[in-house]
């Protein structure tokens, strides 16, 4: 059975949160729930064919909503800061939920991650298993204009990927730019921290943010020793840097809604694992998983996540695009249809496929 669907726990209302199990014939198992569109588990296998969860999570939905730093979540309307929580757009201020002062984050105090999403299982033409999640967002929510209908699709294909793609409709025009903010270690969820893991980006501008980590909108070269990260670049040389470092927003070269292109290249030599992401985003948003310890949370393996257990890879728009249009221009209109693909590949060391 290439889908399963279980109960995975029950909202204070009553309503029964599903937890959909999707396998494709390569090897990898997703499982996923319609609170958030959480990834709870993405079992891969490694070089001996043994089969790892390479996602932190929690192992119930009461852990889940008492709070968690957005494991494997779907995030919007838009992911990451939108600087002063506010934007102006075609004339009118709009103020944003300010959840992370002096900004606003990751869509605010109740984005796409808290909803519950109706959901849909089928198979592509080749066979392959899709999860489809769709919600809406009403005019007004957590101050953004307009409503807007959201569309995820989750698959596992046959190149022995996880296939994400988003699409959304809006009836006014409004900020909108997606990711999926799952904390990946390739040694397993649980294994410790991503020190080992070998990461290459392939981007040679970012952004700097300040200390609060506001976007400075300077678009600005890598800097080699700190952040360029074009060639193979041990973790463990960024996360033992004096400041720790919490990663940076990466562009990727070419605006929205273009050509997928290589993003980064993440290999862990002690299984093999290897994962090259690929997207149509504009920027890489890489996150150390620095803010870890910030909650005492308890992994599906039973250890409490430290700093640096786990790292993610958001591929999206510029977050203050709706500030800086220059950069990026994340306005959805009417009549326009919102599209970001991103694909994790999953593949061992030295092999061609
Ligand atoms: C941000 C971090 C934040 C984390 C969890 C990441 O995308 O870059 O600063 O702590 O999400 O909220």
């Amino acid at each position: 059975m290439p889908i399963h669907k279980e109960d995975f726990g029950q909202l204070p209302n009553g309503q029964t949160v599903h937890r959909y199990t999707l396998s494709n014939n390569r090897g990898l198992t997703l499982k996923a729930i319609n609170y958030g569109g959480i990834i709870t588990e993405l079992h891969v296998p490694d070089r001996n064919n043994r089969t790892a969860d390479v996602v932190l999570g929690l192992s119930t939905l009461e852990e889940y909503l008492a709070g968690h730093p957005y494991f494997g979540a779907l995030v919007g309307r838009v992911a990451g800061r939108i600087t002063g929580a506010r934007f102006t757009l075609d004339g009118t201020e709009y103020l944003l939920a300010c959840n992370n002062p002096p900004n606003h984050l990751h869509g605010g105090l109740a984005g796409f991650d808290k909803k519950i999403w109706a959901t849909e299982t089928t198979e592509s033409i080749e066979a392959e298993p899709c999860l489809m999640l769709t919600c809406h967002s009403n005019d007004g929510e957590e101050g953004y204009p307009g409503n807007v209908a959201i569309t995820v699709t989750y698959t596992l294909t046959r190149e022995n990927e996880l296939r994400i793609e988003y699409a959304a409709t809006a009836d006014q025009p409004t900020p909108l730019s997606m990711t999926n903010h799952s904390y990946f270690n390739l040694a397993g969820e649980g294994s410790g921290n991503i020190n080992n893991h070998l990461l290459q980006i392939h981007a040679h501008e970012y952004v700097p943010a300040d200390g609060s980590l506001t976007l400075t909108g300077k678009i600005t070269p890598v800097i080699d020793g700190i952040n360029d990260l074009t060639r193979p670049t041990r973790l463990a040389t960024l996360t033992g840097a004096p400041l720790e470092a919490h990663g940076d927003n990466y562009m990727i070269n070419h605006q929205s809604g273009q050509d997928i292109v290589p993003v980064a290249t993440v290999t862990e030599n002690t299984s093999g694992r290897v994962m090259d992401v690929s997207s149509n985003a504009t920027c890489l948003q890489f996150y150390t998983g620095k803010f870890l310890d910030q909650l005492t949370l308890r992994g599906k393996s039973g250890c409490v996540y430290k700093r640096f257990d786990g790292f993610c890879l958001e591929c999206h728009g510029y977050p203050d695009g709706v500030n800086s249009p220059e950069i990026d221009d994340i306005i959805l209109r009417p009549g326009k249809v919102y599209q970001q693909t991103t694909l994790y590949r999953f593949s061992i060391a030295g092999d061609s496929g």
